[in-house]
């Protein structure tokens, strides 16, 4: 006669043990979230520093526009106190220096000029450039929001799932013999795979090979734990009698 209790325990730890392996497939997934959700932020984080390199750019290019027009205008304070001295001398020679100063200020102001001139062709580029990169991160920043929005909600998703899981894990728990739990948990944390192998078709579900007749013929009796004798994992076959449910 089948030991129907033995077998309703396998048929337990069978749900167990399935019931584990997607909580640790959630557990997984819930791992990676944060990480994905750094790399989203990192990726908009890096537009946001391009935009600050190029706007320190920019100000300096103004700066340096500034400080060509501030000379500019310090050259015509210059150039009007020589012609006011001009109109004071009395020498032709000393008239000529002054003269010469003169056009020596405005020789150097046509060249100031040309520099403004680059300044501003380089800060309009510059400006150029900073409304694309602006338009990028606005772009790249209302992407990760939805993604990351989305990472969240996953999230929650998975968490609920877990507590789901491990509200049922415990209702069937305690129906399983504490030696077995013992057994299927040492296994795990040992091998990190399945410890009770489904045995259908006279064959090991862990390992594939062909179950020995003889401890096929005993692990269908539930009479007590019969293993692979390949990969030694736990035995649940397939009840000879087809009106028992099986797992
Ligand atoms: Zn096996």
């Amino acid at each position: 006669m089948a030991n129907e209790s033995l077998r309703q325990q396998l048929a337990l730890l069978y749900q167990l043990q399935e019931h584990d392996r997607e909580l640790l497939s959630f557990h997984q997934q819930l791992q990676i979230i944060p990480h994905r959700i750094k790399q989203l932020e990192a990726s908009v984080t890096k537009y946001r520093d391009d935009i600050t390199v190029k706007s320190n750019e920019l100000a300096e290019v103004e700066k340096l526009q500034r400080s060509k027009n501030a000379e500019l205008e310090m050259n015509e304070v210059q150039r009007e106190k020589y012609r006011n001295e001009q109109r004071e001398v009395t020498s032709n020679d000393a008239y000529t220096a002054l003269e010469n100063q003169i056009e020596f200020l405005e020789q150097k102001d046509g060249e100031t000029e040309e520099e403004i001139l680059e300044l501003m062709e380089k800060s309009d580029q510059l400006k150029e450039e900073l409304a694309a990169l602006e338009a990028d991160v606005v772009r790249e920043d209302k992407k990760t929001t939805e993604k990351i929005t989305k990472f969240r909600a996953e999230q929650k998703d998975l968490e609920a799932k877990i507590n789901e899981k491990l509200e049922k894990r415990n209702t069937f728990l305690p129906k399983i013999d504490k030696k077995l739990t013992t057994q299927y948990r040492r296994w795990m944390e040992r091998h990190k795979t399945d410890f009770l192998a489904l045995g259908k078709n006279g064959t090991c579900g862990g390992c594939r090979l062909t179950i020995q007749p003889q401890n096929l013929k005993e692990a269908q009796k539930y009479e007590k734990l019969v293993y692979c004798s390949s990969c030694k994992r736990l035995l649940y076959v397939e009840p000879a009698d087809p009106d028992i449910p099986f797992p």
